[in-house]
């Protein structure tokens, strides 16, 4: 197989007005052909900043005979833009559709940058009214990491939605399916999944996280079964929603639902121990701390979610 890599380095320039501030961020956008028709762009774990202008999600694109499907459009307006140029960079053909894995602003907010190319954005059934229940607080931090370079990273609402437990099924060319689904809660209760059927890669969207500690932002008990049914998949290739894989397909889902199942029997023993939440977040799958990236900064939240959710079985 052809392997591509492709760069695209960009400067943006910071404006006040018309007074030009001198500030200016550069990006290098690294694409990588991960299979027939597949490009994948991997995010950094860094924190959101004016460095990385939010480019912390895995994003990327399919190229079919007729069409481009892209999955995810990055964290800003300038993100997005720097996706749209390597997809320029590498095919001529029109960009159809844009899937919006979910509402989490790293997967959304380049998303405005496909608007010319008029493609049809696809959510799931959910995706709309958490999009906007989040807009404000979105925004607002996303002007407080990027400021003026957060202009024009915006919500927009998906022309096609497909119901939890459904499936589409999308033709980018003869005999090339892309099955789009939509998933029970799990990361979050509107997550959608990419399956490119020919090529046989699996965009996971946030279902799954490498190496950066999972999140949870909604049901740790959902979540943990929607894992055992990703287990049961035979995987080729996959584009997890953080990281880069290194592990077979398997072995990752079972890091993952290792550390889920983890938290989940240690926040029922600690509310069952009588502990207090404010003190259960410094205790609760702390020994997974030196396996995953970014845990001080989200596992803690993750332990709350958990709670929230047990302490009323
Ligand atoms: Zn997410």
């Amino acid at each position: 197989m052809k392997k591509f890599k492709g760069f695209v380095f960009t400067c943006f320039f910071a404006f006040a007005g018309n007074l030009f501030i001198n500030q200016s961020y550069c990006l290098s956008f690294e694409i990588r052909q991960i299979a027939d028709g597949n490009f994948v762009h991997y995010g950094v774990h860094d924190e959101r900043s004016k460095t990385n202008l939010g480019d912390n999600a895995n994003i990327g694109f399919i190229v079919g005979d007729t069409c481009v499907l892209v999955v995810d459009a990055g964290g800003s307006l300038s993100v997005g833009q720097l996706l749209r140029q390597a997809i320029r960079k590498t095919t001529t053909k029109p960009i159809c559709f844009v899937v919006v894995t979910h509402a989490h602003p790293d997967h959304f907010f380049g998303a405005a940058a496909f608007k010319e190319d008029k493609p049809k954005y696809i959510g799931h059934a959910g995706l709309y009214s958490q999009l906007r229940i989040r807009e404000r607080f979105y925004k607002k931090t996303l002007l407080q990491d990027l400021g003026d370079l957060a202009k024009g990273s915006e919500i927009i609402k998906p022309d096609i939605i497909i119901e939890a437990g459904n499936t589409l099924t999308i033709s980018l060319g003869k005999q090339h399916d892309i099955v789009v689904k939509a998933w029970q809660p799990a990361h979050t209760d509107h997550d959608l999944t990419v399956f490119d059927k020919r090529s046989d890669v699996f965009w996971t969207g946030d279902l799954l996280f490498v190496n950066h500690v999972p999140i949870l932002d909604f049901s740790i008990k959902s979540f943990i079964n929607v894992m055992k049914e990703l287990s049961m998949l035979s995987v080729a290739n996959f584009v997890p929603g953080h990281g880069v894989p290194q592990l077979s397909w398997l072995e990752s889902v079972n890091n993952q639902l290792s550390y889920l199942n983890i938290v989940l029997v240690e926040t029922r023993d600690a509310i069952k121990s009588g502990l207090r939440l404010m003190d259960a977040v410094h205790v609760v799958g702390w020994t997974e701390k030196a396996e995953w990236i970014s845990f001080d900064s989200f596992h803690r939240r993750n332990v709350t979610t958990a709670w929230t959710e047990l302490e009323w079985e």
